[in-house]
């Protein structure tokens, strides 16, 4: 127990009492350690309903759509974008099938946009911003059937 904050009451008594914490200021259930570090999962006993950990897992779980806007073709437009936030994909903007790519027979196709985080080599003219004001890099190759193609607009456009 000794070096884990404890201390004897009494330097021969049989008790070791906890030092008390300081309470957390925005919420009644917790401590102010628990609360800073994010640790409710392991204070005991589990209170429900914690407004620090009700504000943190919302801050945590950003939505899984995001509004992007997106310029291809000389087109700009905005579309609702998938934005998984764990497993495959995660990370990543996939928007729904509406630009316009050439298979490699010639023939018009319809597909989807894989957009990434874009970095500071993102040409500007490839760079998409969401409603978060993230900035995307604009992939422009897409796969159509297990094949590469290229997006050169949108579908209807
Ligand atoms: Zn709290
Ligand atoms: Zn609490």
């Amino acid at each position: 127990m000794n070096g884990d904050g404890w201390y004897p009451a009494e330097l021969d008594g049989p008790e070791w009492v906890r030092p008390a914490e300081p309470d957390c200021p925005d919420c009644p259930c917790h401590t102010l350690r628990v609360c800073v570090g994010k640790v409710w999962h392991l204070a005991w006993p589990r209170h429900e309903g914690c407004p620090c950990e009700k504000a943190a897992v919302a801050a945590d779980t950003p939505p899984a759509t995001r509004q992007v806007t997106v310029t291809v073709g000389g087109v700009t437009r905005t579309v609702t974008a998938q934005a998984p936030t764990v497993g495959f994909g995660a990370g990543l903007l996939l928007t729904p099938r509406v630009f316009l790519a050439a298979d490699d027979t010639g023939g018009p196709v319809t597909v989807a946009m894989v957009l990434t985080a874009a970095t500071d080599r993102t040409p500007a003219d490839q760079v998409a911003l969401c409603e978060m004001g993230r900035r995307w890099a604009i992939r422009l190759t897409a796969s159509h059937g297990g094949a590469q193609v290229r997006i050169s607009g949108w579908h209807d456009a």
